[in-house]
């Protein structure tokens, strides 16, 4: 090995590690200044009980000479804040480090050599005694930089321990065997322990890059958690995080902000007809257009399905909110053109504004999606703005389902009957059954008001079957040949067990299923496709006849109608209204008409008061209808006497109360 590489095996310090030099340099910052000053006053000490035997330029130079430096390099080192220096700088001081130990360690062992060669042995032991204790002093506080250690072993001990061993006293012999040894052992554990320092360092570093790739991966796993997949939008969860943020924000201030729920109208119809992909493509659509469509401010997240949240921060006046409300409907219901083929949806959204509407995020929440279902049912495609009106409507109705859930239904429920007749013949072929609910707290309820609250407190189910059970014991009364007519509602078709329950009541009723027939709307269908075309089947297998009601005021698609189990239509009462006043809805109804023969479907006209529609209808070959031209819904006693009356006179009759 040439010089230079002894050299700098010696002396360089290597960058390879520079985490741990300046754990290096941090421990040697705190023991440097103690080992100058170890230095400093045992090199006093020295001088002073040499100072009457030895030239002065001896005694008090070198000292003189080396105080100002050890009390510099004192407090440099003290004062640099270690985290400001680069590792560069760090490599640099520990060098330094390695050269001051030659150079002061040089000029030490020389002086108290020096030293020795004018005191008597007393002053020389006291040399003795500050070259071997000032050099384990130096080299215990070194420990942590090896090669200083090393260096003042090599400088500082081992030319004493050869000057003692020459020395013809044999105390110096015995003290240099001794110094050596010591210096040896402190040398071999300092090896160790710098070796142990060097893995606690590294250890330190690795768990410290471990965190630091935790912490990375966890906010990335934090950022997943709270994005929708498909569209890269806030998820539901992330949007509830920020609606609470926003709420606890204001809770003082009270200033407003607006809870927005959008849903899409006819997503269903594109998921089952072009498939999955392409109502996924047509998802991340549709939020790219509500991103363009939104400011900055407002909060937009998919909460689910084909269902959007937006948050405005600040949503400005009224009429500016329901203006971008209305400029979302209408972007939505531009045509999405798809590789497929083209798309149409469209979008309606309900509004509700903190804290008027609501001062929790639940109750926002609830508020904004009320609005939503209220603009689904009444004007499906525009915005609605959750309003007071709504707040009492949502006051009754809860007080409704509260009473419901109080009250004896088997005896306060009744059913009506409306008889079906057949025009032309002026003969009734069935009667539709019309649930009547007289509560002895709140009056009478009006069915549909009654039956949605019973759908929305999940009481529905069992409300269906005292209704069927009741109708059919009616029913089983009656003449054979008449028929019957029973609502069902969206939720006795949503899941297996109601339906099973209901089959088995038409079972055990007595009642030939093939009397019976049951009334289902299109929202009821299209709540979940598979399962209500499930629950049609068994019935129609049993027997029962099933029809559309309400037909003109859902979906009315046609390609449903064609794949839907049916044997009727009820043409809807909103249709026959403005039948004698409205040419287009005359040719809707026709167009129904036709399209009935052409299915081979049955058609019902509901809601016929006067002659004048029984003649519109009649040339259209509609025959067979409902409606109070012949009878308002008749009690159980009425309908009996109703049937009685009939066959003797066969003529139309009016209301009987
Ligand atoms: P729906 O099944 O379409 O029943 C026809 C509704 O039109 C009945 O109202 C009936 O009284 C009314 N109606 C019949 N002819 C005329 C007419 O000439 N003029 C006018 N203005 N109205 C006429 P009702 O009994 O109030 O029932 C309303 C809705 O409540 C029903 O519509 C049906 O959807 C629901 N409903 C009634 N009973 C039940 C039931 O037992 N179960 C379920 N799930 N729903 C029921
Ligand atoms: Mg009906
Ligand atoms: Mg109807």
């Amino acid at each position: 090995m040439s010089i230079k590489k002894y050299f700098n095996l010696l002396f360089e310090v290597k960058n390879d590690k520079p985490e741990l030099n300046r754990a290096r340099y941090k421990a040697l910052s705190k023991q440097i200044p103690i080992m100058y000053g170890i230095v400093m006053v045992d090199m006093l000490a020295l001088s002073y009980t040499h100072f009457s035997h030895t030239p002065i330029f001896l005694s008090l130079l070198i000292p003189a000479l080396l105080l100002p430096l050890t009390i510099y390099r004192s407090v440099m080192i003290l004062k640099t804040d270690i985290d400001t220096l680069t590792d560069r700088e760090i490599k640099s001081r520990l060098q330094t480090i390695n050269y001051l130990a030659v150079i002061i360690g040089v000029i030490c062992i020389s002086w108290a050599i020096n030293l020795m060669n004018y005191g008597d042995a007393y002053t020389n032991s006291h040399a003795a005694f500050f070259i071997c204790l000032t050099s384990i002093g130096v080299i215990t506080c070194l420990m942590h930089l090896y090669q200083s250690a090393i260096i003042i072993s090599a400088v500082v001990v081992v030319p004493g321990a050869f000057y003692f061993a020459l020395s013809d006293q044999q105390v110096f012999n015995a003290i240099s065997v001794n110094i050596l040894l010591v210096v040896g052992a402190m040398l071999f554990v300092m090896f160790r322990y710098s070796l142990d320092f060097t893995n606690l360092i590294e250890n330190q570093q690795k768990l410290e890059q471990q965190s630091k790739i935790m912490k990375i991966l966890n906010t990335e796993n934090v950022r997943l958690a709270n994005l929708d997949s498909l569209t890269m939008l806030p998820n539901r969860r992330s949007f509830f995080a920020q609606l609470n943020k926003i709420i606890q924000m204001r809770t003082v201030s009270k200033d407003p902000f607006v809870v927005g729920m959008l849903d899409l109208d006819g997503f269903k119809q594109v998921n089952d007809l072009y498939g999955h992909p392409v109502g996924d493509q047509l998802l991340i659509d549709v939020s790219d257009r509500l991103k363009k469509a939104l400011n900055k401010d407002a909060f937009l997240a998919r909460l689910g399905g084909d269902e959007f949240g937006i948050i405005f921060n600040n949503p400005g006046t009224e009429q500016e909110l329901m203006e971008i409300g209305n400029q979302i409907c209408n972007i939505l219901r531009i045509p999405f053109e798809m590789q497929e083929g083209t798309a149409k949806v469209a979008g309606t959204v309900g509004f509700a504004t903190f804290p008027t509407a609501g001062e929790t995020a639940t109750t926002l929440f609830e508020r904004a999606d009320y609005a939503l279902c209220y603009s689904k049912q009444n004007c499906k495609g525009t915005v609605v703005m959750f309003s007071e009106e709504h707040e009492t409507i949502i006051r009754e109705v809860s007080t409704i389902a509260h009473r419901l859930r109080e009250a004896d239904l088997t005896n306060e429920l009744n059913i009506v009957y409306q008889p079906v007749v057949n025009s032309a013949e002026l003969q009734t072929v069935s009667f539709e059954a019309l649930a009547r609910w007289e509560s002895p707290i709140l009056g009478n309820i009006p069915p549909n008001v009654f039956i949605r609250s019973a759908e929305q407190s999940g009481m529905i189910s069992q409300l269906t079957a005292i209704l069927l059970k009741k109708t059919l014991e009616t029913v089983s009364k009656w003449p054979d040949y008449m028929r019957v007519s029973f609502n069902l509602s969206t939720f006795d078709l949503c899941s297996h067990e109601s339906t099973l329950k209901l089959l088995t009541i038409i079972k055990k009723s007595g009642v030939s299923p093939k009397r019976i027939t049951l009334e289902i709307t299109e929202t009821a269908v299209m709540q979940d496709y598979n399962r209500a075309l499930e629950g049609l089947n068994l019935f129609r297998q049993l027997g029962c006849k099933i029809a559309l009601d309400d037909f003109g005021t859902g979906y009315s698609s046609l390609s449903y109608i064609q794949r839907m189990p049916i044997d009727k239509l009820k043409i809807d009462r909103s249709f026959i209204l403005d039948i004698e006043t409205s040419k287009a809805t005359r040719d809707i109804v026709r167009t129904i008409a036709d399209l009935c023969r052409n299915l081979n479907l049955e058609c019902v006209v509901e809601g016929v008061e006067t002659k004048e529609q029984i003649d519109l209808l009649t040339e259209m070959g509609l025959n067979i209808i409902q409606g109070y031209y012949f009878s308002q819904p008749l009690n159980e006693a009425d309908a009996l006497k109703y049937m009685q009356n009939e066959i003797p006179s066969m003529q139309p009759r009016l209301a009987i109360g």
